[in-house]
């Protein structure tokens, strides 16, 4: 039986076991998913433990994704955009890396939620590992003017600086959010919602046909998810299918197959409502 895990820290809350589990079953698979928790000065050990154990294939989650592209001998032409990888595959040279967020996030977003994207003035709250994966592919599902809003300005300066390409792009301070107008698709991909809680953001961002997407689901996309909704926002989008995407395409690297998303999208959802569904 092949070995798969993901390797996060914290990663105890992770859903990509189930997820793994389910399209093993539905592609008629045989493999082990198990989660692993590795703080950051142990984590080039642990997946080289994983590798010596047999390990196949693994995810990266947070905080992970820039040190697992440092730890690979070759990355996909969009793990190498990013700078991040997600996903990892033993192959007899060591590692191969590559990042399916982006793929998973507007796939969701156009496929699942049938949002167009193009020419979208758009706002990413956040600049870490998960912005990394989803800008070339915001960029190349044909997004408008791309402003990136960070804590810390440096981190999304460095972040366009290497991802953003020739493409229309700019940072921001938090502090500058109510002077830039609104957007026609605004993203929250901080994780500020487990830590100190959402900053706190204009309802000048918004008009009714924006579009508000949380990278994050369950109670993590609860604050942003409920600014969106008291801004007046209708499609508003928490990070629930964009895991299932991201994940079904990890499949596709380890496997060769896709796997049918909806019924475990479904079922995912059936047991995680998404939070501020009310008007
Ligand atoms: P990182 O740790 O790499 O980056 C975290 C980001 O959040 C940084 O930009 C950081 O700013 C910012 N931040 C943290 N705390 C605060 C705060 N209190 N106030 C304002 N900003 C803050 O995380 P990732 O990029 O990997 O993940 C971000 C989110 O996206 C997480 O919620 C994660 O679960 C989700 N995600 C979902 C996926 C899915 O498939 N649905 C896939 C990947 C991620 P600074 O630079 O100042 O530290």
């Amino acid at each position: 039986m092949k070995r798969f895990a993901v390797f996060g820290h914290p990663v105890s809350h992770s859903l990509s076991p189930c997820i793994h589990a389910a399209f093993a079953a539905q592609c008629g698979i045989a493999l082990e998913y198990t989660a692993i928790d590795a703080p950051p000065e142990r984590f080039a050990q642990a997946v080289e433990a994983f590798a010596r154990n047999g390990g196949a294939g693994a995810n990266v989650t947070l905080p992970h994704k820039g040190a697992a592209a440092a730890l690979c001998t070759a990355v996909s032409e969009r793990a190498r955009r990013a700078g991040a990888v997600n996903t990892l595959i033993r192959v007899n040279d060591g590692w191969h890396g590559d990042n399916t967020d982006g793929t998973g996030l507007v796939r969701d977003l156009v496929a699942r939620h049938g949002l167009d994207l193009r020419g979208r003035r758009t706002l990413l709250l956040g600049a870490g590992g998960a912005t990394r994966g989803v800008v070339p592919a915001l960029i190349d599902a044909g997004i408008g003017e791309l402003v990136v809003a960070n804590r810390t300005r440096a981190n999304a300066d460095t972040l366009v600086a290497a991802v953003a390409g020739e493409h229309a792009a700019r940072t921001c301070e938090l502090a500058e959010l109510p002077s830039l107008g609104a957007f026609d698709l605004v993203i929250n991909a901080t994780s500020a919602a487990r830590a100190d809680g959402l900053p706190v953001l204009p309802a000048s961002l918004a008009r009714a046909s924006t579009a508000a997407v949380d990278l994050g689901y369950g109670a993590a996309a609860a604050p942003f998810l409920a600014w969106a909704r008291d801004a007046g926002i209708e499609a508003r989008v928490d990070g629930l299918g964009m895991l299932v995407e991201q994940a079904a395409e990890s499949v596709l690297c380890w496997h060769g197959v896709r796997p049918d998303t909806g019924p475990v999208y479904a079922a995912l959802r059936g047991a995680c409502p998404q939070p501020a569904a009310d008007r």
